[in-house]
């Protein structure tokens, strides 16, 4: 009887657990089951909203993993996972027994506060890409001069703690470059958020008032939304933005919920292995899992999966497993196509819980007087996209 690992969602974590787990075992049965024939990727998606890059720049596929990996691809929409019996359950109703299971299907939102599937399009929130990264981009696009950007950024944990940042960074270099006299008013749902003091710094030196940022307890909380009206109602006053960019709260994607996956929310794990805490055999990576203090990013994604990826292989084969794997993580954001930051930090998966090595991390520095650490790191965000997507798509 052939072993076979099913592994559900091709994104950055699935796509790289495949990939992976055939270099570490080269006879098991591997199958990656997808909904989506192309993936755009949501890293290097703010370029494409600002204008900065093309749609096919975040264009990524399956193919190179089905012809030179052996990696059996199916594109198909999977129902939920049957852990009593080993099997995922495709949405046609087809069964697909497996050893192991990996699933890295990423998030899905909590629509509330007048936020809706079907009023999301009127005010997109761009954090998967693809349609709704056209539908900002082209929101933006027929902004007015003059116009007022809003961005509601969510409560903790979310999909890319630094995104909304990045996103709002970029978009302002849009618009000083073709529509000067508009602005940007973040509300944001909580306290504080990643680099913060490295944005901050940056906005003033790039793009002086244009954006305005409004913590939680100073503004920011969001009461209700009319997404349809663009027009979002404070704990102090209502706001009509020319563009929305709402984006909602967040959970572990519904195939997680409709597997038993999930406990508050997201999909808790063991920190060597990922296993699920609730259904043995199924390991969970990527933003869908709670891996505290790592953040749901796409680097995150794919170290998780190749740690899992190697602990399976040693199951498989009855070997010990790698105690205790490390993990990395590195988040690049852009304020402007020459201007890179970076946050960076080397974990520990313990007994209990995911350690922070310490020292083995950092943010880019505050001061940088002739600016040529910020040119560098732009020029690194770049090549982290090239060498990230050629590791794990080629
Ligand atoms: P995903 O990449 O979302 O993949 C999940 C896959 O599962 C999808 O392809 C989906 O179609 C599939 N799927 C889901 N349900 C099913 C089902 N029932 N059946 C079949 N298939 C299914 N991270 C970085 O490291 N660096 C960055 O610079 C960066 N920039 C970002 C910028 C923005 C604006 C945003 C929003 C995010 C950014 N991220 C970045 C974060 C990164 O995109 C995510 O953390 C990453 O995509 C998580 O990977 P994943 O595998 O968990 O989920």
């Amino acid at each position: 009887n052939k072993q076979r690992v099913v592994i559900v969602g091709g994104g950055f974590g699935g796509a790289t657990a495949a990939k992976y787990l055939r270099k570490y075992d080269k006879d098991v049965e591997i199958v990656l089951i997808e909904q989506n024939k192309e993936y755009y990727t949501c890293p290097f998606s703010n370029a494409v909203i600002s204008g900065i890059e093309k749609m096919d720049f975040i264009k990524q596929d399956l193919n190179a993993l089905q012809k030179n990996h052996k990696v059996k691809v199916i594109y198909a929409s999977v129902r939920k996972i049957d852990g009593e019996n080993n099997s995922v359950i495709l949405e046609n109703g087809e069964v697909i027994k497996y050893t192991k299971a990996i699933v890295s299907p990423g998030i899905d939102f909590k629509f509330e506060k007048g936020y809706t599937k079907d009023n999301q399009k009127y005010a997109p929130h761009a954090v998967q890409a693809g349609e709704q990264t056209l539908l900002l981009q082209k929101q933006l696009e027929s902004m007015k001069d003059g116009g007022t950007f809003v961005l509601v950024s969510p409560a903790d944990p979310f999909r890319c703690p630094p995104g909304p940042y990045e996103r709002v960074s970029l978009i302002a270099y849009y618009l000083k470059n073709n529509k000067p006299n508009s602005k940007i008013i973040i509300l944001d749902q909580k306290e504080s958020f990643s680099k913060q003091g490295l944005f901050l710094q940056g906005w003033k030196e790039l793009y002086g008032d244009m954006i305005e940022w409004r913590a939680g307890s100073f503004g920011g909380k969001v009461i209700s939304v009319d997404p349809k009206n663009k027009k979002i109602v404070t704990d102090e006053e209502e706001i009509e933005a020319d563009v929305l960019n709402y984006i909602p709260n967040q959970k572990a994607a519904k195939i997680a919920f409709d597997s038993g996956l999930v406990e508050n929310d997201w999909c808790h794990v063991h920190p060597k292995t990922f296993e699920s805490k609730l259904v043995k055999n199924v390991h969970v990576i990527g933003d869908a899992s709670i891996a505290t203090p790592m953040p749901k990013s796409a680097f995150s994604a794919s170290t998780q999966a190749k740690v899992t990826a190697l602990q399976i292989s040693r199951l498989l084969k009855k070997q010990a497993i790698i105690n205790p794997p490390k993990l990395a993580n590195t988040c690049y954001s852009l304020l402007n196509p020459n201007y890179g930051i970076s946050v960076a930090a080397v974990y520990s998966a313990e007994d209990k819980s995911i350690v922070a090595i310490e020292g083995a991390g950092g943010v880019s520095p505050l001061k940088d007087p002739d600016g040529h650490i910020r040119v560098l790191e732009a020029k690194y965000a770049y090549a982290w996209y090239e060498t990230q997507t050629k590791d794990i798509f080629k």
